[in-house]
């Protein structure tokens, strides 16, 4: 049987995240994909944003993507832009980028790093012992791993062979979708009457239409097809504009589910795997990134033998939290469709609050991800939240901090005397670097904060410890991230 350290189930931008990050860790990984080839009909998420494209910074991949796509501020709330251009980040704004292009990056990516891909191959099963899983595929085949990690997306086959429940909110409404040709100049922008908001958008070139479509019911069976978005254009719009050659038609709800443990035992789950929500805010393939970046440092160091497989439930317990607030926010703007009077009145209200400083701050800090808080301990507010991207000078010159990033390995950056904070029983982990740095500290919503005389630096970009070189309770951070101490 042919045996793997780690498998993933599905290799959309989860997947493909998650296996780039376990192969910087030189863990043997390999995806077991049921499409064939990477093409994805239509064009699902339409961008990053701004802590998506600092995770790839991270890794020394964001200009690839930035080359790609437009430069957008895309954080908004229930149709009121959230300007993020003040944002100290290196890249205060979104990434108008398709899915399309985002996954075949992400794939181009994971080559490199040598990840094999099974491609047309379908996960049917697994079975877990003490000892690893065994996968089962169709056709009959079937893999061994120490761990397996659904990325297989909202209907996952682990998740629900796990035995892991999946609460939340029933579909209210569903929405048709499409991408296709018109012969008549459609009515482009939004509509709205007492269905909803419905909207059509000129493609690319300007002789394709996008057209989404709030459907008169909940809950039909089966793949919609062009004869249902006719119907519906002409519910709506009173013609059909003379849609042909689709290329793209598909549905979807605003159907609000996660799932209640991202973990059993030797099985994990990440993105859409583990939550479900509408579009709105344009999050899912966001957070299922930031997943795969928290989980992957992880089961690398339990794979590799530097940590005890507990570091496992920290995944949950930092992702899950997270996930419940992207949650929140697309349910609050799923309310905030509804065209009614009353829910008007709210929006407006709204849109109010957010035209003020601090609210705008707040709410766009947590959706382009730059707010994204761990509940680690209490202290110095750089605890549990992304490292900024200093421009340090190093002993051998100038350096950008997310470059020290790029290998997937922690840091433990030393801005006191330098060779003061030698940590000899993690030297074969934990990369010491001592700099200086002259400007401030500044975090998104929070503003200035103290400067610190170190700080320890997860793989993921996170801080797991703030101190000098008194190194109250680095021991402790050292141990309880990077494993027990090595040597005397
Ligand atoms: C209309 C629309 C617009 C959206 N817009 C945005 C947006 O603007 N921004 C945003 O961030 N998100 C957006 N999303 C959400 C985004 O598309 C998803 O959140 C994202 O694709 C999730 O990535 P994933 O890798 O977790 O899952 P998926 O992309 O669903 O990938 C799962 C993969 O697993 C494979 N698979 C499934 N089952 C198996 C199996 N049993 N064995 C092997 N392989 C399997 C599938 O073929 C697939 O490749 C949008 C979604 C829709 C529908």
């Amino acid at each position: 049987m042919i045996e793997h350290a780690v498998v993933i189930a599905g290799g959309g931008p989860t997947g493909l995240m998650l296996a780039g990050e376990l192969a910087l860790a030189g863990v043997d990984v390999a995806i077991i994909e049921r499409r064939t080839d990477q093409d994805l009909p239509g064009r699902r998420a339409g961008g990053l944003h701004a802590r998506t494209i600092e995770i790839l910074d991270q890794r020394g991949i964001a200009d690839r993507f930035l080359a790609e796509g437009n430069v957008l501020q895309i954080v908004g709330f229930n149709m009121v832009r959230l300007d993020i251009s003040d944002f100290p980040t290196r890249h205060p704004y979104g990434l108008a980028l398709t899915q399309n292009a985002i996954e075949r990056l992400l794939g181009e990516w994971v080559a490199e790093l040598g990840v094999p891909i099974h491609r047309g191959r379908e996960v049917t099963g697994f079975a877990q012992d003490n000892g690893g899983v065994d996968v089962v595929l169709a056709q009959g085949a079937s893999l061994r791993a120490q761990y397996l990690v659904g990325c297989d997306g909202g209907r996952s086959l682990v998740r629900k062979a796990a035995g892991i429940a999946f609460p939340g909110e029933e579909p209210s409404t569903s929405w048709l979708i499409a991408e296709a040709s018109v012969t008549a100049e459609p009515e482009w922008g939004f509509h709205e009457d007492a269905l909803g908001r419905h909207a059509i958008a000129r493609l690319e070139g300007g002789e394709r239409m996008g057209v989404v479509l709030v459907e008169r019911q909940v809950g039909a069976e089966g793949e919609p097809t062009l004869s249902d978005i006719r119907a519906a254009l002409i519910a709506v719009y009173r013609t059909d504009f003379g849609i042909h050659s689709p290329t793209w038609i598909s549905r979807f709800t605003d159907a609000t589910r996660q799932a209640a443990a991202y973990r059993d035992r030797r099985v994990l789950l990440a993105g859409d795997a583990a939550h479900v929500h509408p579009p709105i805010g344009g999050q899912g393939l966001n957070i299922g990134v930031q997943d795969a970046v928290n989980l992957g440092w992880k089961l690398a160091q339990v794979v590799n033998g530097i940590s005890p497989d507990s570091l496992l439930d920290t995944y949950h317990a930092e992702r899950h939290p997270v996930g419940a607030r992207v949650l929140r926010t697309t349910m609050a703007q799923s309310a905030l469709r509804r065209t009614d009077a009353q829910t008007k009145a709210l929006g407006d209200t709204i849109a109010e609050l957010l035209a003020m400083d601090e609210p705008r701050k707040h709410l766009a800090a947590e959706l382009s991800g730059l707010g994204i808080h761990y509940d680690l301990t209490e202290g110095h507010p750089l605890l549990g939240r992304r490292m900024p991207d200093l421009d340090l000078v190093a002993t051998h010159g100038p350096v950008r901090l997310f470059t020290l990033l790029y290998r997937g390995r922690p840091l433990l950056l030393n801005l006191g005397q330098p060779g003061g904070l030698a940590v000899d029983q993690w030297a074969d982990r934990v990369p010491v670097v001592d700099a200086t740095y002259a400007g401030p500290w500044e975090l998104p919503e929070l503003g200035a904060v103290p400067p610190p005389g170190a700080v320890l630096v997860r793989p993921d970009g996170y801080v797991a410890w703030t101190g000098d070189q008194a190194r109250v309770g680095l021991r402790q951070a050292l141990t309880s991230w990077f494993g027990p101490a090595s040597g005397p």
